[in-house]
């Protein structure tokens, strides 16, 4: 059994760190370095390199060479299993080293980190066994003539970037299901969050993955990440992040057509209904907000309850928000840490002004917490919140809750679909077709009934409208990653054309 320690330190100094490219770690050298300090603490703990353009080039360039001379797309599905089955496996050796360091740069509970972690390595046990069973399909109804294959290759070189919120988890839903499918990759993590993607790129290089066929650049996202994105030799692009950048994406991809996969933001609703068990619901709303300190894309930040309940559910909510523990990331009890980046801790305070300021009832929370170091808010919920007022239009990225009620079926659905995103959605009722008309007319790309921001490696992530394009994981997510090829088959002599 592993031993935790309730409360693990900070480190003595800060760490350095290299980014890597074609199978090796390439330290910062002369080059300028990013001091990041743990949000929970203020402290400094890591150091990572601002890579070049030269720098991106030659990561794009030892991809472009991994991905033409096939040394991993030729491999059999097999092989290619065995190395992702290798890495799940040393994953979950560094778990306790990977979840450390998610928490010193994020500002998550290390509880927390450590179980995402556990996730992750699922994620590439999973992905092993699609590396295996991906395949095309055939035709064999064309007529004695004609043979039909469709085929399916791997797309080629892929960008993925991936935000601060889950840098190890985001990564690892996309990263074993690229391997999976043969492609190569050039990632570039948030700069603020850099740490867990280099390790992984080592953990990939041990468990035998050949060179070149992961590569991390690190950097800040309007360098180096705005360089990649309009690489012409990029074929891929797998973007998380917000919906601003991921139209930036849209125009930066025309350069060479490259293909996107978009997963943006959200506002995601919370539907509940006078018939749900509402102990259960308080308890899942109360989850879907405060988790991660509502730093989730899938966050449910919108609260639709059926107005009969709605005073009672709001205290309900309110109370379990209040026994929520904020605190030391470090800390094993604590339920939800810091606030990742000051930009979104003064973007998070800005919005509980404003709907101070726009008429919403402050019902709990509203405020910063004062832990001696780092930067902390409240779990806060807001009452008589109408349609119209920014806390309940833009997607705030924090623990903010807005409470909307609703007389009808209808009216809850026509609510929650009043946003431009469709990321995700939850619903609370016991009464079935209240809950399977909700799911089938609300939109959005992930739906929980009775629970939210379940899953894993099996169901496949990503959103309607503004929310993006594609999907993740599953087997859908390492379909993504390829492209089809049909081939026609002539079988026997040829009916000539020209006599
Ligand atoms: P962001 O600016 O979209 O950052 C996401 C990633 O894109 C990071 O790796 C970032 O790098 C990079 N990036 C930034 N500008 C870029 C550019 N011009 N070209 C290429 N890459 C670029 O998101 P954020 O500023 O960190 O967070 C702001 C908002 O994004 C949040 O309030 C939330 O709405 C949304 N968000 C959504 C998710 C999600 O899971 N869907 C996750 C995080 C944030 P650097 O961080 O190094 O600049
Ligand atoms: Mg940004």
């Amino acid at each position: 059994m592993t031993q935790h320690v309730k409360k693990l330190s900070l480190p003595s100094k800060p760490r350095d760190f290299g980014f890597f490219v074609d199978g090796k770690s390439v330290p910062s050298g002369d080059r300028e370095v990013f001091e990041r300090s743990s949000p929970g603490h203020g402290v400094p703990v890591s150091r990572i390199p601002k890579c070049t353009a030269q720098d991106l080039d030659r990561a794009v360039a030892a991809a472009r060479q991994a991905f033409d001379d096939r040394r991993w797309s030729g491999l059999n599905g097999a092989d290619r299993a065995a190395v992702l089955l290798k890495a799940a496996e040393l994953i979950r050796q560094r778990q306790e080293e990977i979840a450390y360091w998610e928490t010193l740069e994020n500002g998550k509970p290390i509880s927390q980190a450590r179980a995402e972690v556990g996730g992750c390595i699922g994620m590439f046990e999973y992905a092993s066994g699609l590396a295996r069973s991906l395949h095309g399909d055939s035709f064999n109804n064309l007529g004695d003539s004609m043979f039909g294959i469709v085929t399916r290759e791997p797309v080629g070189v892929v960008g993925i970037i991936t935000p601060w919120n889950f840098p190890f988890l985001i990564l690892c839903e996309r990263v074993p299901y690229v391997l999976a499918s043969g492609c190569t990759i050039v990632a570039k993590p948030s700069e603020v969050t850099s740490a867990t993607t280099i390790m992984l790129a080592e953990i990939l290089s041990e468990a035998g993955l050949p060179d070149g066929v992961m590569n991390v650049v690190t950097g800040s996202g309007s360098s180096i990440g705005q360089a990649l994105i309009e690489h012409m030799d990029v074929d891929m692009l797998s973007f998380t992040g917000s919906t601003a950048v991921g139209r930036h994406c849209v125009k930066a991809a025309a350069g060479n057509f490259k293909k996107l996969g978009l997963e943006l933001g959200g506002k995601n609703p919370q539907i509940v209904f006078a018939d749900a068990d509402l102990e259960d619901a308080a308890d899942g709303v109360a989850f879907g907000i405060a988790f991660n300190t509502g730093q989730c894309c899938v966050s449910g930040s919108r609260l639709i309850v059926e107005r009969s309940v709605a005073d009672k559910f709001e205290k309900m909510v309110a109370a379990k928000l209040e026994k929520i523990i904020v605190g030391d990331p470090l800390d094993e009890a604590t339920q939800i840490g810091a606030i990742t980046t000051d930009a979104q801790n003064t973007t998070i305070m800005s919005y509980i002004d404003k709907g101070r300021d726009e008429g919403a009832r402050l019902i709990t929370g509203g405020a910063t917490v004062d832990m001696g170091g780092g930067q902390y808010i409240a779990p806060t919920l807001f009452g008589d919140v109408t349609s119209e007022m920014s806390i309940a239009r833009d997607e705030i990225f924090g623990p903010v809750l807005v409470v909307i009620p609703f007389d009808t079926v209808d009216e809850a659905i026509t609510i929650a679909n009043d946003t431009v995103y469709g990321l995700a959605a939850s619903v609370w009722t016991k009464n079935i077709d209240k809950a399977l008309m909700v799911t089938r007319r609300v939109q959005a790309g992930r739906f929980w009934v009775n629970t939210t921001l379940s899953g894993g490696p099996e169901l496949p992530l990503g959103g309607f409208k503004q929310s993006g394009w594609g999907r993740e994981a599953g087997k859908y997510g390492v379909e993504e990653y390829t492209q089809l090829k049909s081939v026609h088959i002539e079988i026997g002599k040829r009916s000539h054309w020209v006599e």
